[in-house]
């Protein structure tokens, strides 16, 4: 089997430091933003956008994007729905992004990516202190050389804290929810399970007041989907055991 790093490799993908340097220059050709299908949304993407437009998240889901259940995760995803037989994203328009100022996390990052080193073997941690983050350069082969940056500049000239509690607590409640719906799959009826992808969609993605506080509503959100996605685990053990 290969090793996290050997498929890294394969991918193209180098890690990088947070003070290492890289070589890139976006000169907003607008290439990377046309045969995509990949631009998947965090539950924060979609409320950007849609304070953005001073439209509510559910509006903003409907006309830019589309949703599917993840085949490994088996988790509701939402991306950004391409258009035409380009594939290009609905957000740009004459080459320039509509959202440049709040574009999604992917598309600011890019590029950079990064990822949480879940402690093998152990539920997913309390605590942000209890794991670490890794950064990987992507290499572009587009723009130009003209400037030179740091994996902590990057961040910070596009307001992507390096300390993200964001980050964690989306990653850790996808976590804990992928590892109940896979169970939950398993014991339930299809017409049940889309029942719970729509509450998950619903709660995490589309209950949000745009002149509120986005991290405060996805705690309350996130909470909230997890005590009744673990009730219903619960609930189905019992019968199961019942039965
Ligand atoms: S959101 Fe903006 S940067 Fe991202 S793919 Fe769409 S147009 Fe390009
Ligand atoms: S990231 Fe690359 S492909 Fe995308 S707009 Fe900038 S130069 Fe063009």
């Amino acid at each position: 089997m290969n090793s996290i790093k050997e498929l890294k490799e394969q991918l193209g993908y180098e890690e990088i430091g947070l003070d290492d340097t890289f070589t890139f220059h976006c000169t907003q050709c607008g290439k990377c933003c046309i045969h995509r299908e990949d631009i998947l949304l965090s539950p924060k993407d979609l409320f950007n956008i849609a304070k953005k437009f001073q439209i509510t998240p559910e509006d903003a889901l409907e006309q830019y994007c589309e949703t599917y259940i993840g085949c490994n995760s088996r988790f509701p995803i939402v991306r950004l729905r391409p258009q035409g037989s380009v594939k290009r994203c609905p957000l740009l328009k004459d080459q320039k992004c509509l959202v440049h100022d709040v574009k999604p996390t992917v598309c600011a990052m890019f590029p950079i990516g990064r990822y949480l080193s879940l402690p093998t073997d152990s539920d997913f941690p309390e605590s942000p202190d209890e794991m670490s983050v890794g950064y990987i350069f992507n290499n572009p082969e587009c723009g130009d050389e003209a400037e030179t940056h740091t994996v902590r500049n990057w961040f910070r000239d596009f307001n992507i804290p390096l300390k993200d509690d964001y980050f964690f607590t989306w990653t850790k409640t996808q976590a804990t929810l992928c590892k109940h719906l896979h169970f939950l799959e398993e014991h339930l009826p299809e017409k049940t399970m889309i029942s719970i992808w729509n509450a998950i969609l619903i709660t995490l993605y589309l209950n949000y007041d745009i002149t509120e506080d986005f991290l405060t509503q996805f705690q309350k959100n996130s909470d909230a989907i997890l005590s009744l996605i673990k009730t219903l685990r619960n609930v189905d053990i019992s019968m199961s055991k019942n039965s």
